[in-house]
């Protein structure tokens, strides 16, 4: 009698499971950490950056934060998130050292060509060549799934810095993009009120980024109102702060971010609408140099290894790999045919990259 009622249970959740798979019930939460190196993500804190004066101000403090003996000690206290239950339950793709590499297709190695790549699945060397705000002409997966009857009003994006307006190209696709130094503007609650308040009253250190916190709380604020279908989420910081040069607050920032998306990861779990159907992508618009020393500030086309990036899946039927230890080569530009397939969308010509199997 047992061993039939276990059948049966297993018949019915292979039952609902495919449900789930093929009714577009799917749900999917992509996020970009700007500029974070995959060296960080799978090694933690460099040891030729962590005590380097050029670059941290107080290092006893970094190192009793940040510093362990091996690698994989070290980015777990970096990313305890991503290394404790992502790792568990996802995958963690990138690990050079391992075998695994993620690159872009695009040869431009900055963001607004990243994020055209990752956005639309396919890098466009010839018209996207520079940081400047101008629509873009080619169409994001925001985009298409806004022009789907499931779609449509079931979109939303938030960024750090103030370009997503046009990378999303806002006016032609009708995705609503909170970006740069933008308040919630509709049917707002407490939160969001006190939000755009805070966000008058804390300034950012940059004229074109704000503090990911408030990118942070506008995004899932509307996550909890709306329930978008489809979220993307560009956190900035870690580029900006290492264009300063300030190591210590790229790892505070790349530790705090763990523990944001931790935050989101956990709303979707707890939220009827989200749980158990909500797939997380997360991954980089560019790299950064290593060698000379000073090139992790930077990235670009003359940027050795810039164009080498990562990639982390969890969630609904995402198969737990944990961190990918064998040969293989993915590129950027198949985060969005991947995320159309998981949406129950066609994959259209325009899209390069083919779809990963997660
Ligand atoms: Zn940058």
């Amino acid at each position: 009698m047992k061993n039939k009622i276990l059948f049966l249970m297993a018949a019915m959740a292979a039952i609902f499971n495919i449900h789930a798979q093929n009714s577009g019930d799917t749900k999917i939460v992509l996020i970009t950490l700007d500029g974070f190196r995959w060296q960080e993500l799978f090694t933690g804190a460099d040891s030729l950056l962590i005590g380097n004066n050029d670059y941290v101000d107080d290092a006893d403090m970094l190192k009793r934060a940040f510093w362990r003996e091996t690698p994989e000690e070290r980015r777990e206290a970096l990313l305890p998130f991503f290394w404790g239950q992502v790792k568990k339950m996802g995958q963690i793709h990138g690990n050079r050292k391992l075998g695994s590499k993620v690159n872009l297709t695009n040869s431009m190695w900055f963001s607004y060509p990243g994020y055209n790549e990752i956005l639309t699945g396919a890098a466009d060397d010839a018209r996207i060549r520079s940081n400047d705000k101008k629509p873009n002409p080619n169409t994001t997966i925001l985009e298409r799934y806004n022009n789907t009857p499931e779609g449509k009003g079931k979109v939303a994006a938030f960024g750090s810095w103030d370009v997503f307006p046009f990378i999303i190209n806002e006016e032609r696709s009708g995705v609503p993009v909170n970006a740069g130094f933008e308040a919630a503007t509709e049917n707002l609650n407490e939160r969001e009120k006190f939000l755009n308040e805070l966000q008058e009253q804390i300034p950012s250190p940059w004229g074109a980024v704000r503090l990911d916190a408030f990118t942070h709380h506008y995004a899932l604020e509307h996550m909890k109102k709306e329930h978008p279908k489809l979220v993307y989420i560009s956190y900035g910081e870690t580029d900006d702060f290492a264009h300063d040069g300030d190591y210590q607050a790229y790892l505070k920032s790349a530790n705090n971010t763990d523990a944001l998306i931790k935050e989101v990861w956990e709303f979707t779990q707890q939220d009827d609408f989200y749980k158990d159907q909500t797939v997380f992508i997360i991954t980089t618009d560019h790299g950064r140099g290593t060698q000379p020393l000073d090139t992790w500030r930077s990235h670009g086309g003359d940027i050795k290894g810039a164009g080498a990036v990562w990639m982390v899946a969890f969630g609904n039927d995402v198969q737990p790999m944990g961190e990918v230890g064998q040969e293989e080569q993915l590129y950027s530009n198949q985060f969005a045919p991947t995320i159309l397939k998981l949406l129950g969308m066609p994959v259209v010509e325009d899209i390069t990259g083919e779809p990963i199997k997660l």
